[in-house]
């Protein structure tokens, strides 16, 4: 456990992996430097899963998932409302850990992410024993059931965006099903995962039942989405890492779920409440500096309203408080890497030589606050629906904005990109919103609002924005197959034997 100073409290930090129960050394020994992107010091270094540790990490899932199956429903209900309460006992020290780590601003971190992860455990505390089967009537003599198995081992990799929330997302079905897990969390923010092992012991959750393996994704991460004691891999991240991810399960067939990219459409219609929309539409793309996979990084404005929306928009997005992610007065903070900054500087260059006008942003923060960190202004651009910047995933603080004429043409418009995760509308028209709403090709819509998110509701993409679903009832069956048992209630004799 290494000591941080820097933060209001002294923060310790788990600098372990977290296998069967224990922390442990990585058996190579090599180290991962995990930074803080306000000023890219140095957090701490973490040990790195590489391929021996995977295996020893699947192989205590593997030998704890029978007992973990066979332990009540409720008592595995009440091991995560008991993990709920830890979390949220633990919730000072954990909103400044993952601020440090993500540079997502504090006060986000501790009104949103720290209750929703939270949050999460205890919905699926409360579900674990309510999954039931069901008894489909058949021919007379026979009864059938059908209960709802747990998948096995089951593999998770999560990317830094909303590294605590998404461990709620993956572990909370996961585990309220049977199923036993082994984590992979990203290079870049694995350190209130590994301070999530800690509260998981504490909780009592049996040894072995989760498993932690900080690692890079090209070799942790690979290794667990190929490994043939796995039967299931859960994923969050990338659209090009989801399809390595399919490649890579093929070996043993093991059963992939899918969280990708997005480029969600905001479509701001005449009749919008304009100030309602613009201060939506803001949260909508800067909040944790746009970095999330449902950002509205796509406004699509009408033609008659577009300039009073973008006046008080761009004064908005100008007016944002940019700073140190731990004041709580920040708004925005840095994106989380160098790397990444790098990615959205590329597509704001992209954007200049399509010919976009950047309405407003389009550079890096200087001055001696921001200079060593990864700070990035909030960016506005013009761009025409086939334009690169419309069609990929920036995942950065940086909108387009296009205009249009009617329903027909905007529908055309937010349809017209290969992802599929979130989108929305803003209108006072009923009937327009459930038209549009319906025409939208997409896994979640928001109406007068953006990005609302709950434990209740399932969150999934279609199209490049994967298969499968986290949260809500509906995850319950990517984390359980269904198994048909017949009885022979009669104990009549097949007719095959009666000659
Ligand atoms: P990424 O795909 O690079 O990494 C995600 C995770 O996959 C990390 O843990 C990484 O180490 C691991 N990984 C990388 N290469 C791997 C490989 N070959 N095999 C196995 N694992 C590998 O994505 P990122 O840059 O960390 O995250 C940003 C992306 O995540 C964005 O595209 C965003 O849209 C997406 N995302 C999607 C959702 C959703 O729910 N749909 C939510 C958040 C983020």
């Amino acid at each position: 456990m290494a000591t941080l100073a820097g933060s209001p409290v002294q923060l310790e930090i788990e600098s372990r992996l977290f296998i069967g129960g224990e922390f442990v050394d990585a058996v190579e020994g090599g180290r991962i430097p995990v930074l803080n992107p306000h000023d890219n010091s140095t957090l701490a270094e973490i040990a790195e899963a590489r391929q021996a540790d995977v295996d020893r990490a699947v192989t205590a899932a593997r030998k704890a998932f029978p007992a973990w199956k066979r332990t009540t429903a409720a008592e595995r209900g009440r091991l995560l409302l008991k993990l709920a309460d830890a979390i949220e006992a633990d919730a000072n020290y954990l909103c400044q850990l993952e601020t440090l780590d993500t540079g997502h601003p504090i006060r986000d971190t501790r009104n949103l992410d720290i209750p929703r992860t939270a949050a999460t455990f205890r919905y699926y505390g409360g579900f674990a024993d309510k999954v039931d089967g069901r008894v489909p009537p058949v021919e007379a003599g026979f009864l059938n059931y059908v209960t709802r198995e747990p998948v096995g081992v089951v593999g998770q990799i999560v990317p830094w965006n909303f590294p605590l929330m998404f461990c709620g997302w993956k572990l909370g079905p996961a585990l309220a099903t049977g199923n036993t897990v082994v984590l992979k969390p990203a290079e870049l923010t694995p350190l209130t995962t590994l301070r999530l092992a800690h509260l998981i012991n504490k909780a009592g959750i049996p040894v072995g039942v989760v498993n932690i393996v900080p690692g890079y994704g090209h070799i942790a991460g690979q290794y667990l989405a190929e490994h043939p004691g796995v039967d299931k891999v859960a994923f969050t991240g990338s659209t090009a890492t989801g399809r390595r991810i399919v490649q890579a399960s093929a070996g043993n067939l093991k059963r992939v779920q899918l969280e990708l990219g997005g480029k969600g459409a905001n479509i701001i219609f005449e009749d919008a409440n304009v100030e309602a929309a613009v201060m939506g539409s803001a949260f909508a793309i800067f909040h944790n500096q746009g970095q999330a996979c449902i950002a509205g990084s796509r406004l699509l404005l009408h033609e008659s309203i577009h300039e009073e929306f973008l006046d008080r928009f761009l004064k908005l997005a100008r007016s944002l408080k940019i700073g140190n992610p731990m004041d709580p007065a920040t708004e925005m903070g840095p994106l989380t890497s160098l790397g990444h900054r790098e990615r959205v500087l590329n597509y704001i260059q992209i954007a200049k030589e399509r010919g976009s006008a950047i309405l407003t942003g389009g550079k890096i923060i200087g001055g001696p606050e921001f200079e060593a960190g990864c700070y990035l202004e909030p960016t506005v651009v013009t761009a025409q629906p086939a334009d690169r910047v419309c069609q990929e995933e920036v995942f950065g603080p940086f909108v387009s904005v296009t205009t249009f004429q009617d329903e027909a043409e905007v529908v055309d418009i937010a349809n017209a990109t290969e992802y599929g995760l979130g989108g929305g509308l803003w209108t006072r028209d009923l009937q327009r919103a459930h038209r549009v709403a319906g025409a939208i090709r997409s896994g979640m819509v928001w109406v007068n609002t953006y990005k609302r998110v709950n434990p209740n509701s399932p969150f999934g993409g279609v199209g490049q924005s994967g298969y499968g679903r986290d949260l809500g009832a509906e995850s319950i069956a990517d984390y359980t197959y269904a198994k048909s048992v017949w009885i022979n209630v009669d104990a009549k004799i097949p007719p095959f034997y009666r000659r």
